[in-house]
């Protein structure tokens, strides 16, 4: 479809309306840029679609807060709204929220829950969560499955199990599904959510960083392939997000570092205001100070929350979230799914997508700099594993979802810091050179 569209066909995103419609027109290449002073997501997304937006707030007693890291609260949630006309959800942040059984209870429909969870994830937090499903509510029956941790169990035989369990268990399309985990428990339930009984009702609650600023929030469901990540899947929203920041406290020290990768990318495709707040604020991060981490979780999910309400269906706009991914991805399916966590991948992809963009001569070398050192801040890879040769990179990246016609369109950084476009109109020579520079021939 992308290829019908003129490669000149540019666009300059701006918080006004026709631009905003322009946006659903599927160019080749996206110029993405917001200033500064416009880069505050919350306000621009309350300008569409009033009737929508009010129908969910009216179903949601939960207040919006003034969510400025000094004024975040333990006891109100930060509500950011995703919109999308009837699909429309919120997503709750803040600490304690899985002592607040109102918030969850609220998005259940029917009687009968299935939380999907791990081995890791389930002692930590499994009883809580049917606590908070059921309290107050004995109406309400919750059946769990308890599924291997990790990416490598991201796959068809594990989504199977949960089938299994929801048709052992009778679950009827009145059910809602609770995914309870990381990224790849809710990108697996989203999944199973999305095609048992051809769609039931789902919710989120993660657990890690990368899924609370990122995998939770705009839909994107799936499993891997051996050939590929991500391969099999489906668009499909939850009904709420439920944020509890004080799962983090459980996180080991990489995988939070992993999911920083996801926070600083917000700020360098589309927000230079968050990606200097970023410079400033890393050490506070890396320390989990609560009220830092909670503005860092609002401002990234209001940034993908404004992007997916733009695109849903990653026609353009949405694929720019996927920075340094190509990259990352052909680590990750290289190098074998889990040795390297998918926020590390995307870390040292990231910085490929920087080196060819600063090959073509569109980025200073100041940026550059700029992301070597927040990268290596945030305590995240620089450059590949030795292992990945030049040949992987190209076979891997040539099945890459957004390969277009045979050309593979990449998410480069062009112009001043917050500033990017997808595009296959790039010089292949660069590609080449930073293949060679960062992997063995
Ligand atoms: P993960 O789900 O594997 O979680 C990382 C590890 O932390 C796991 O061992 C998990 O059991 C454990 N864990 C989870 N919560 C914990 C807690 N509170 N305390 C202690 N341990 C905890 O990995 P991830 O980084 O969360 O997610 C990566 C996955 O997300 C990848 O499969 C990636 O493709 C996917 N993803 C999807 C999207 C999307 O839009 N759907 C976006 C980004 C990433």
């Amino acid at each position: 479809m992308a290829s019908s569209i003129s490669p000149k066909q540019a666009l300059s995103f701006t918080s006004s309306a026709q631009q905003r419609h322009q946006s659903r027109a599927i160019p080749r290449e996206f110029h993405v840029r917001f200033p500064a002073s416009a880069s505050l997501p919350s306000s621009r997304c309350a300008v569409k679609s009033k009737a929508a937006r009010l129908k969910v707030l009216a179903a949601s007693a939960a207040k919006v807060m003034d969510q400025s890291p000094s004024k975040a609260s333990p006891q109100a949630p930060t509500v950011v709204e995703v919109d999308l006309g009837n699909r429309s959800y919120p997503i709750y942040i803040g600490s304690g929220l899985l002592d607040r059984p109102d918030l969850l209870q609220r998005h259940i429909h029917g009687k009968r829950v299935l939380v999907v969870t791990n081995t890791r994830v389930a002692p930590l937090y499994l009883d809580k969560t049917i606590s908070a499903l059921t309290d107050g509510n004995p109406n309400v029956t919750v059946e769990s499955v308890i599924l291997p941790d990790g990416e490598q169990f991201k796959n068809m035989e594990t989504l199977m199990k949960v089938f299994d369990k929801a048709i052992e268990s009778r679950l009827d399309r009145r059910c809602t599904f609770v995914a309870l985990g990381g990224g790849v428990i809710g990108d697996m339930c989203g999944y199973a959510a999305a095609s048992y009984l051809r769609g039931v009702n789902f919710i989120q609650i993660p657990t890690t960083v990368m899924a609370q600023v990122d995998s939770s929030v705009g839909g994107k469901t799936g499993i891997n392939h051996p050939l590929g990540k991500n391969m099999i899947g489906a668009f499909y929203q939850p009904q709420c997000v439920l944020i509890d920041t004080d799962t983090l406290n459980t996180l080991p020290d990489r995988e939070l570092a992993s999911g920083l990768a996801e926070v600083i990318k917000y700020g360098l495709i589309r927000d230079a205001e968050f990606f200097e707040w970023q410079e400033q604020n890393m050490p506070l991060l890396l320390a989990r100070e609560p009220a830092a981490f909670t503005y860092a979780i609002k401002r990234s999910c209001e940034n993908k929350a404004e992007v997916v309400s733009q695109d849903e269906k990653e026609s353009g706009l949405r694929a720019t979230l996927n920075l340094g991914h190509t990259f990352g991805h052909a680590v990750e399916t290289g190098f074998g799914y889990g040795q390297w966590l998918h926020g590390e991948a995307v870390a040292a992809g990231t910085v490929m997508a920087v080196d060819v963009s600063r090959r073509l001569g569109w980025i200073d070398d100041s940026l550059v700099q700029r992301v070597q050192k927040i990268l290596q801040q945030a305590k995240l890879p620089t450059s590949p594993p030795e292992t990945m040769t030049v040949e992987m990179f190209k076979s891997i990246m040539a099945v890459d979802k957004k390969v277009a016609d045979g050309k593979l369109r990449l998410i480069l950084l062009k112009g001043p810091l917050g500033s990017c476009v997808f595009t296959g109109d790039y010089d292949q020579k660069a590609l080449d050179e930073t293949l060679r520079a960062f992997s063995k021939s």
